[in-house]
């Protein structure tokens, strides 16, 4: 039986090699230089399927990948049906931010009870964010640049990642408001844990012991 992981190029790919590795999984080739979505390994009864982080766990909840890796961001807004999630990897960390433009008094928006605008790709994130806090929100669903929304008068502040904070910084955007810490975890699909046990559990195993604290 052929074991599937789902992955998304970039930072997740990356930082998934060790992981990988200690589970004596190699990846026949780089998905950045290849243009192949199905990507062998050096163990014929695994395969690599690389998709868009945010569809990870699509393709697991519905059993095309046996595994995959997401940030708990994605998680958060799939939902995580039909999704077993024993393992935070602990790669790919960063921040959910609240951040407005340099001079907005985010403070005395919040307590006047004005209604804020917020520009996001995490409208589920944000929803509750501002939900237990009692504020009124209208969420503006973007896919991208949300940095550019509160520069341009699209809305009053973004819901976003944040690393370093350089890209904020660049933009004459800072950080308000620390939401929740973001990492990726290991997503499995409930019936192939059942049906692939002894594949799958020794991969687990690797995972867990490789896991950087
Ligand atoms: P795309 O870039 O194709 O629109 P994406 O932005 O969701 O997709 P990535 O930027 O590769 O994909 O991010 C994948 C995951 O990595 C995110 O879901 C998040 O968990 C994490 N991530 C995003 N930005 C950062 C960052 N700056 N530092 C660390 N981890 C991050
Ligand atoms: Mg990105």
């Amino acid at each position: 039986m052929t074991l599937t992981i789902a992955l998304s190029k970039g930072r997740i790919f990356e930082e998934t090699l060790p992981l990988l590795a200690a589970a004596g999984i190699e990846p026949a080739e780089a998905p950045e230089s290849s243009r192949k979505l199905i990507i062998g390994t050096n163990r014929p009864d695994v395969q690599l399927v690389i998709v868009r982080a945010s569809d990870v766990p699509t393709y697991v909840q519905y059993g095309a990948a046996d595994l995959g890796i997401a940030g708990r961001d994605v998680l958060i807004e799939h939902g995580g049906a039909g999704l077993y999630q024993p393992l935070d990897l602990n790669i790919a960390k960063c921040k959910m931010m609240v951040a407005v433009e340099n001079g907005f008094d985010y403070d005395a928006a919040v307590k006047h009870g004005a209604r804020l605008k917020i520009a996001t790709k995490y409208p589920q994130i944000a929803r509750e964010h501002f939900a237990a806090k009692g504020v009124h929100v209208d969420i503006i669903k973007l896919y991208g640049s949300m940095e550019l929304a509160p520069l341009v008068g699209l809305a009053d502040a973004i819901v976003d990642l944040v690393s370093t904070g350089s890209t904020l910084k660049a933009n004459n955007l800072q950080a308000v408001e620390h939401i929740i810490d973001i990492s990726s975890r290991l997503v499995v699909n409930q019936a192939a844990l059942k049906l692939k046990y002894d594949t799958i559990q020794p991969v687990l195993d690797a995972f867990a012991g490789a896991v950087s604290q």
